[in-house]
């Protein structure tokens, strides 16, 4: 079953459950109050992964400073 969870981040209403039941879980919602979902995994990894790639960068930078 699937039931109705306030969002974490702005607050609406999403679900949680074995996501058979969105639709019927989304039904009982209001169109506005539902949550349409965010990249929960998506974005972390993606900001994670920039700051890894820029900090190496700069330990690039900065041993090619040493070596100059
Ligand atoms: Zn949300």
């Amino acid at each position: 079953m699937c039931y109705p969870v306030k969002c974490a981040e702005c607050a609406k209403t999403t679900w949680a459950g074995d996501g058979q039941h969105i639709e019927m879980v989304r039904s009982n919602v209001e169109a506005g109050q539902w949550c349409p979902g965010h990249a929960k995994t998506e974005k972390p990894q993606t900001r994670l992964f920039a700051r890894f790639f820029s900090s190496s960068k700069q330990a690039e930078a900065r041993a090619g400073e040493r070596v100059a």
